[in-house]
């Protein structure tokens, strides 16, 4: 992707040092305290052999851990051919961020493997996969109580339950062994809601945006969410479910969608689990009948719309399309999409861009959930749900014993009676404590944003609430 950056740009983990910076400059943090939180406290590489068709292959991967002032620390395992040192610290350092602003109460890690997972099959990945969480497991850089990952780019639930179980093999009296990894499939000890959480928690991002109007006047915004044109770059995990989400229930349309090989545009709206059907039969976009293919994905972020979502790969906005991008709101689904001279530009334009330690927070939310569920042995919802609908039916069944006295306008429509006696279940649960996160982490950024007059956009509103919460656990330490 960086294929479209002549400039001469900084690292991703120098622009997320540069926010920060920009950030720390309009706080006030006692001397030495503000290098602490910036460094990226480790960063463990290892080169292990696995031997596939027949021959050894070296395969390199990395785990940093950014902060530990909580543990455990927490953070995705990406497999991609670009994953690198740089890359794994910049996106550990956003993992501190992100946690400290969603109070989810870890600190910040993240992993990488270098390959590319459609080389292989999947038997093959079964062996790297285990052969790398085997050296992660045994230096604890895989453990429920001091790190615990969780899905990212290339990697998904089936990685995940692999991890779990090696893990597992290698500690068999862990009572507790299921909690050093989230992201599992439900049979594993998984939640439900998790694989959707990412793109759901952008959904609830922008409802909360335009619950505000002050925040839509400053994207130069009217209305509701319902007929905003979107485009959105990479329909994986999260850019899949951000878009089938907000054109299903909330009325948005999806006029562009990027992937690897190209673009695909379409003014009156794509289908988005079509495309995404067509994906998983032909490998690309190309050909498929939901709208106009364009060879060069990257120029349609360019493309008109309200809203644009890249969901794939970090520094997609950068110093050489920044000023020609239109969407008056960015949302970065995916970590680090925008780069620091872009975000300049881009602010200067008047764009606002939710930032992705915010927008994309929903996942480690949702593993957090899962977290503590695998702790405390139990699903969420399964000691109350049936008392709270025997509460429920005790209501109707007065309502409905006063109703035979009141007549006809008193009686309860069908619709109402099932939807209410109804108890929650452990999806409606993770959702319910989703979308609350998510409000609530964005009104903590916007009172900041709109409170302060030398804080003029959320990145680094989000930066001062978040710096601010890490800063008090250092203290609390003593240090
Ligand atoms: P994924 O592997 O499921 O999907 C990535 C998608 O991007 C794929 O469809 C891929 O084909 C596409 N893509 C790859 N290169 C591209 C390119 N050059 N141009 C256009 N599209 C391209 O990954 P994901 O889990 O959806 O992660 C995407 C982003 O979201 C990453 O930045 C990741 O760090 C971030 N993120 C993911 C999660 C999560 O829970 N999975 C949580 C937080 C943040």
């Amino acid at each position: 992707m960086n294929q479209n950056k002549p400039f001469n740009e900084p690292s991703f983990r120098q622009s997320v040092d540069l926010m920060f910076n920009r950030a720390v400059a309009l706080m006030d943090l006692p001397p030495g305290l503000e290098e602490k939180i910036r460094v990226c406290n480790a960063t463990y590489t290892v080169r292990f052999g696995v031997r596939l068709r027949g021959q050894i292959v070296t395969l390199t991967g990395y785990r940093s851990v950014h902060s530990e002032h909580m543990e455990p620390v927490k953070g995705g395992i990406r497999y991609a051919p670009s994953v690198n040192q740089d890359e794994v610290e910049a996106l550990a350092a956003l993992m501190t961020y992100k946690c400290a602003l969603v109070e989810a109460p870890f600190g910040g890690s993240k992993g990488g493997l270098c390959i590319d997972p459609r080389d292989y099959e999947e038997h093959e990945l079964e062996l790297i996969t285990r052969r790398f969480a085997y050296e992660l497991a045994k230096r604890d850089l895989i453990h429920p109580s001091q790190n615990v990952p969780a899905p990212d780019m290339g990697t998904g639930e089936r990685e995940m339950a692999w991890i779990a179980d090696q893990y597992n093999r290698m500690n068999t009296t862990d009572i507790n062994g299921r909690a050093c990894v989230t992201g599992k499939p439900l049979n594993a000890g998984g939640i439900h809601g998790r694989v959707e959480a990412t793109g759901r928690g952008v959904q609830y991002a922008l409802r909360e945006f335009f619950r505000d109007k002050r925040d839509m006047e400053m994207a130069g915004m009217t209305g509701k969410l319902d007929g905003k044109k979107v485009v959105v770059q990479g329909l994986g995990n999260v850019g899949y479910h951000a878009a089938k989400f907000l054109s299903e229930e909330d009325g948005s349309k999806i006029v562009g969608v990027i992937e690897r090989d190209g673009a695909i545009v379409n003014d009156a709206g794509i289908d988005v689990d079509g495309l995404r059907d067509w994906i998983a039969g032909h490998g690309g976009v190309e050909g498929s009948p939901f709208g106009t293919f364009v060879p060069d994905g990257a120029s349609v972020l360019e493309h008109e719309c309200d809203i644009l979502i890249p969901a794939a790969l970090e520094g997609v906005i950068n110093l050489a399309n920044a000023a020609r991008i239109k969407a008056p709101l960015i949302i970065e689904a995916a970590n680090g999409p925008v780069t620091a001279g872009a975000d300049q530009i881009l602010r200067e334009k008047g764009c606002v861009i939710i930032p992705d330690m915010y927008a994309n927070a929903g996942g480690v939310t949702v593993s957090y959930f899962e977290w503590v569920k695998n702790l405390s042995h139990i699903r969420f919802g399964r000691m109350q749900r049936r008392q709270e609908e025997a509460r429920h039916q005790l209501v109707v069944d007065e309502l409905e014993r006063l109703s035979d006295h009141l007549g006809d306008a008193w009686t309860m429509t069908p619709d109402f009676k099932s939807k209410y006696l109804r108890g929650a279940d452990e999806l409606e649960l993770v959702r319910s404590g989703l979308d609350d996160t998510m409000r609530i982490a964005y009104q903590s950024m916007r009172e900041v944003w709109h409170a302060r007059e030398d804080v003029t956009d959320l990145r680094t509103a989000a930066y001062l609430v978040s710096i601010d919460k890490v800063a008090q656990s250092y203290r609390a330490k003593g240090i």
